[in-house]
């Protein structure tokens, strides 16, 4: 086997679908790139998954799907409000699980294929250190792949500093939210309270939320890792890449990959996508519809939902709406007949998840209204559609005011959920030439950070060669 075959990284993600999702173009990446790849899921997810996994891992023969339990019962909700759970359940019984599987592929190629060198590398979820410490212990050395913006990272790790500072927490359950926060590097000028993550505004301690808490400890602790990755680019995110360079091993901005390295969505899709998406694009006008999607994990409340649904109906755009099934609870079926009942012949489709890729590059969408996950935001950049932006937690609060105030590709609609609201932001999305020819620009400028001599195809190149260093 050729020197470089031997590099074999173990890419292990938090199983949420966000996170799937990018490290599988990540994969997909070091796949092209000649090395192997043992992607390791939950049980759980692997089930899910089924064909769709075992199709994806035929198809490259230096690809596997792995898996070890997560911890929890099998009816366990997987959605925001379990996610704490989940990942405290996979810091402690799965990272026993861990622990022995990598000792194993440590040594030899596992016995399910014995093609496979032992594992050199392991590049894991920059929300889970222990699965970079272990690694290390084990001897194989170990890199921090965070799947969120820069941005939002930087602001986790200047906690410590905005405590210091006095600016956390802030006062009686958030005070004036408009209010400016100084402690972020380089976000002086923009950033206020309601830009940070939301569960910020309701501690009265300094970050008793265990999620919150969870995530600015592994922020802080990414700098032992020996490198940070982040599915992001210099040209968006260049100054928050530099600060975080300062205080990171080494830092690599390789995105966004799902453009550089296009896997097949369905292999990590946890939903099925709805096929009548497409189609129902095909019939439309150009740039006629309003897409809207609150990814994997936002629930919304029964009020919510109707504010949207009269508002979109409001701007007598076509819209196409995803609405998962666990999106609203007891209240879903009832939202669905509603929204079914308030569409007018061919006026819109509902669907409980799209190819959301597809739906983004299709002619007849004119606007995204999103959570701002990272995901989501990055595939809104790359195919140049306005976004109106209503994010629900974590680095969505951060990532909309970028869209808003400084890549001005969008409309931050933050904190508002009121119809009339939807149906004027809705329609400015739609209808601005300059929101329209700021997010052309952007694509555009993205577009030459990942093809050939772009910073993002330079930096993937550093880091193969990285990796295939820390393997030797
Ligand atoms: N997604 C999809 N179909 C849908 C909704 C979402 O394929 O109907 C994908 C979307 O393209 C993105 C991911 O799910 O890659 C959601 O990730 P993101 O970081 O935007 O948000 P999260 O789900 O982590 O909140």
């Amino acid at each position: 086997m050729a020197e470089a075959d031997m590099a074999h990284v173990l890419v292990f993600p938090v199983p949420a679908q966000g996170h799937l999702n990018s490290f599988l173009h990540f994969s997909t990446g070091l796949l092209r790139a000649g090395l192997h790849v043992t992607f390791l899921h939950t049980d759980h997810n692997l089930r899910r998954l089924g064909a769709a996994a075992r199709e994806a891992a035929a198809a490259s023969p230096r690809l596997r799907f792995l898996s070890i339990p997560d911890g929890l019962p099998d009816d366990d909700p997987r959605a925001v409000d379990g996610l704490p759970r989940l990942v405290q359940a996979l810091s402690t019984t799965g990272a026993a699980a861990y622990r022995d599987l990598l000792a194993s592929l440590r040594r030899r190629g596992s016995a399910a294929n014995d093609e496979f060198p032992p594992v050199t590398c392991v590049v894991a979820d920059g929300i889970m250190p222990f699965a970079w410490d272990i690694a290390e212990e084990l001897g194989v050395p170990a890199i921090a792949y965070r799947t969120v913006s820069a941005c939002s990272v930087l602001a986790y790790l200047s906690v410590p500093r905005l405590v210091e500072r006095g600016e956390l927490p802030f006062p009686n359950g958030g005070g004036d939210l408009d209010e400016p926060v100084r402690g972020v590097p380089g976000m002086e000028s923009f950033l206020r309270r309601r830009d940070l993550p939301i569960q910020f505004r309701s501690l009265t301690d300094t970050y008793q939320d265990p999620l919150l808490k969870a995530v600015v400890a592994a922020t802080v602790d990414s700098c032992r890792a020996r490198a940070l990755m982040l599915n992001t680019t210099a040209s968006l995110e260049g100054p928050s890449l530099a600060h975080l360079a300062e205080e990171m091993r080494d830092v690599f901005a390789i995105g966004p990959l799902h453009a550089m390295s296009p896997a097949p969505a369905v292999a990590t899709s946890l939903w099925r996508h709805d096929d009548g998406c497409t189609a129902w694009l095909d019939g439309q006008a150009e740039r006629s519809v309003v897409y809207i999607s609150l990814g994997s994990l936002t629930v919304i409340s029964y009020k919510q939902f109707t504010e949207f649904l009269h508002g979109l109906v409001a701007t007598g755009y076509p819209f196409l709406w995803v609405l998962r099934p666990d999106m609203l609870g007891a209240s879903q079926d009832a939202a669905l007949q509603e929204a079914l009942s308030a569409l007018g012949e061919g006026r819109g489709l509902v669907v409980p998840w799209a190819p959301q890729r597809d739906v983004l590059r299709h002619r007849a969408v004119g606007s995204f209204l999103t959570h701002s996950g990272w995901n989501s935001t990055i595939e809104g950049v790359v195919e140049g559609v306005p976004m109106v932006c209503w994010p629900f937690f974590a680095d969505q609060q951060i990532n909309s005011r970028f869209v808003g105030a400084v890549w001005r590709n969008g409309l931050d609609m933050k904190d508002v959920c009121e119809r009339g609201v939807v149906e004027k932001t809705v329609r400015e999305a739609m209808e601005s030439d300059e929101v329209r020819s700021s997010a052309r620009a952007l694509a555009e400028q993205v577009q030459r950070d990942i093809t050939d001599g772009g910073s993002s195809a330079m930096e993937f190149k550093r880091l193969v060669g990285f990796i295939r260093e820390l393997s030797s």
